[in-house]
This record gives C-alpha cells, sequence and structure tokens, in this order.
C-alpha cells in the first residue's frame, strides 16, 4: 500500500508539471548593438541564429532581449553552431549595462542554454559575451568628463554619420615625447575588448607615479568604437562585406574611421617615437581563443619589439588575468597569422609597420579572449584588470627603449 501511495503522490506531480502553463515569451533586438533571428519556439524553448548580414561566412555576434509574461525557464537553442562560448552565455538583467556569465548548470551543452526568469514580464538580454555599445561608454566616460587631463572629441563622423569617438589623454603641460594610440573594435562584434580599454582609461588617471610619469612625457590616444556604426547597428563586423575595418589599409580606404588615421596619425605622430595597439577578440573558443596574446607581424623585426613588449607584459602584470609569454606572442607564419589571411587588405599593424624606424617603436594586435583566459574566467572586471597592465606595460616599454 505504501508504495502506490508514493507511486500515486508521484504521479501526482509528474501530472501537475506537464499541464504547468507555458507562458509567452517576446523577442526583440530592436536596441543599439541587438542582433538575432528567431526561427522558432516550440514549448519552452526558443531556436534563433546570429543576424550575418553583411558578413561573408559564419559568425557568432547576438545580443536579443527576452521578455516572458510569467516566471518561469525558457531555453534559448541555436540553430547555428560555435555561437556560444565554453560558458554559454551572459546576461544583463539592466539593459545592457551590467553582465554577468550565466550559471553554469544552466549552460547545457554547445548550442544551447537556460535561464529561469523570475518574474512577469521580466526583460532580460542574452548575449554569446558581454555587449558593450556607445551608451556604456558614455556612462564610463562621464564621471572623467571634468578631468583636465581627458580631452574627448571626435575622430570624424562615421559613413553613417555617427560621431566616432577620440580620446587624448595626458598632462598637457609640456611637450609630448611620446605617443601611443589604441584601438579599438575595427571589428564591431569584439566588445569585450572595451573592458579593457575602460581599465587603460581607468589606470591613466589614476594618478600613480607610474601613470603620471607617462603623462608627463606621452599623449595616449583611444579611438574606442572604429567601426562605430557596426557596433551600434549590432553587425559582425568581421569579414564585413567588401572587406571589413582591418583590412583597409590598402589602396583607397572605405570607411572613414580608417581614411581618418591614416591621414592624421602621421601627423599626430610626427617624429616621435611611438607605439599603436589594436585591441581585438580572437574566434569564440578553443586553441588560440582562450588566452591573450599578441598577433606576431610579418616584420621580424617588429616581431622582435613584440617579443620584449609580451615579456614586459608577462613579467609586470599585477592583475589576475594571466598572460605569459609561452602563449602570449602567436608568431607570424603559425596558426592563422598567415599572409593568406590578408589577402582583403592590409591590416592596421601592417600600415603602421611603414613607420617602423621612422619613429614607430612597436605595433602589434591583441587578442583578449571573450570567455576563457588560461581557465580563467574573464568579467569585465578582470578585463578592466588587464588593460592596467596594458599600459603600465606600455609605459615600461617606452622608458626601456628611451
Ligand atoms: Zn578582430
Amino acid at each position: 500500500m505504501i508504495n502506490v501511495a508514493r507511486l500515486s503522490v508521484f504521479l501526482f506531480f509528474a501530472l501537475c508539471n506537464s499541464l504547468q502553463s507555458i507562458g509567452q515569451i517576446h523577442i526583440d533586438a530592436d536596441f543599439p548593438g541587438g542582433n538575432g533571428v528567431v526561427d522558432s519556439i516550440i514549448g519552452d524553448t526558443v531556436y534563433f541564429h546570429p543576424d550575418l548580414t553583411g558578413t561573408e561566412g559564419d559568425w557568432f555576434y547576438w545580443n536579443f532581449r527576452a521578455i516572458s509574461d510569467q516566471p518561469q525557464t525558457w531555453h534559448f537553442k541555436s540553430t547555428k553552431p560555435n555561437v556560444m562560448t565554453a560558458l554559454g552565455a551572459a546576461f544583463s538583467e539592466d539593459g545592457g549595462y551590467h553582465w554577468q556569465w550565466i550559471d553554469q548548470q544552466h549552460n547545457l551543452g554547445q548550442d544551447v542554454f537556460a535561464f529561469t526568469f523570475s518574474g512577469f514580464d521580466q526583460a532580460i538580454r542574452f548575449s554569446f559575451a558581454q555587449p558593450y555599445t556607445q551608451k556604456n561608454f558614455e556612462r564610463f566616460i562621464t564621471s572623467y568628463q571634468d578631468d583636465e587631463r581627458l580631452h574627448l572629441s571626435s575622430l570624424c563622423q562615421s559613413n553613417q554619420g555617427r560621431n566616432v569617438e577620440q580620446l587624448v589623454i595626458s598632462n598637457f603641460r609640456s611637450e609630448a615625447s611620446s605617443k601611443i594610440l589604441i584601438i579599438g573594435r575595427a571589428h564591431a562584434c569584439e566588445m569585450m575588448t572595451n573592458y579593457v580599454i575602460e581599465g587603460i582609461i581607468e589606470a591613466l588617471l589614476s594618478g600613480t607615479p607610474a601613470m603620471a610619469s607617462l603623462l608627463e612625457k606621452a599623449e595616449v590616444m583611444i579611438i574606442p568604437f572604429l567601426d562605430k556604426d557596426g557596433v551600434e547597428n549590432g553587425n559582425q563586423g568581421k569579414n564585413r562585406i567588401p572587406r571589413d575595418h582591418n583590412r583597409d589599409y590598402s589602396g583607397e580606404s572605405i570607411y572613414a574611421t580608417t581614411r581618418k588615421i591614416r591621414s592624421f596619425i602621421p601627423k599626430w605622430t610626427g617624429d616621435l617615437p611611438w607605439i599603436g595597439i589594436d585591441l581585438h577578440n580572437p574566434w569564440i573558443k578553443g586553441t588560440n581563443n582562450e588566452w591573450a596574446y599578441l598577433v606576431g607581424n610579418a616584420n621580424p623585426e617588429i616581431e622582435e619589439q613584440q617579443r620584449r613588449f609580451a615579456q614586459i607584459l608577462a613579467e609586470s602584470r599585477r592583475g589576475s588575468l594571466i598572460f605569459d609569454t609561452k602563449h602570449g606572442l602567436l608568431a607570424f607564419g603559425e596558426a592563422w597569422n598567415k599572409g593568406s589571411n590578408y589577402e582583403k587588405g592590409k591590416p592596421f599593424t601592417a600600415w603602421a609597420g611603414q613607420f617602423f624606424g621612422k619613429g614607430l617603436r612597436l605595433t602589434t594586435t591583441l587578442e583578449f579572449p571573450y570567455a576563457i583566459n588560461h581557465d580563467q574566467v574573464v568579467t569585465a572586471d578582470n578585463a578592466r584588470s588587464f588593460g592596467q597592465d596594458l599600459i603600465h606595460a606600455a609605459a615600461i616599454y617606452l622608458a626601456v627603449i628611451e
């Protein structure tokens, strides 16, 4: 009898479960940086894929809003492979200002994750990583807007007429004897670089002796959104047709920002020693995508300087994210870093490389991972710390070569 009673109770709960109503879910990507196409919603599962408009081949940027009309668990399954990191997805409860990775119990495999909505009509943003658009930058930079060491202006208007921000940070009291240029988002989807940039700005304006000394001698220019249109439109940006922003340094540039960099930066640096760093995020997961590294330049003399810089960064870093010399440089000719990768046009570092020996001391692409760095979980906070490490290493490098 007891067994039968237990079975009855079990059946009762099972029945309740199966009869529990599945609510409605609304999905949209109608906001800056939004991207996503819903294929279908079946039961408690949303099937979706990234919008690849304007992109050659597959890529993985998606960033959508989901509103569940009742508290319940929903599943989200991509109908395309390789659009989730090893951590599955990230979510934001405040409209995209703060992000965190999903509870890993809800990371249900390569292409699927779940999320439990706790309230009625709760709106949650989901993405493969932690999106960052102009509004994030504006909120960040507000607290520094009265700082005289920061000059925020416009590099140019984008092809679609948006303002492309340009920051110059220095103490401006004495003539600069060196320049540092840091650019990000040549590939619109690569948003984790903006947290690194926030860390760079925080460090530069921190007033520590090392940074005060750097600003005494150097001007640091930061361009946080090279492909501003792609960032705001929610494009992949990578492998943009007919060529993307980091293949736009050959012949006539087709994008206003790259055109302006090519005409303006040589005037800005003059004959002074300068460093040019182009920040990127790699592919979504696996080998060469889950640790930070510099991309070896085709010019071996520049690559030698990159090795030097990698060593300085590895030895001087204080933040929690690992950067080591064993993984810290992908030599030219290795893995994907071959001449064949640049057939569409020159990248920034090849363009900057022409000034090597005529002012330029170091140029490098830095690949910073989306989600995993040497088995460490990447967050906005530790990405900022990495940015602090990066600018400290640049300061040491400049001091060493002087
Ligand atoms: Zn890139």
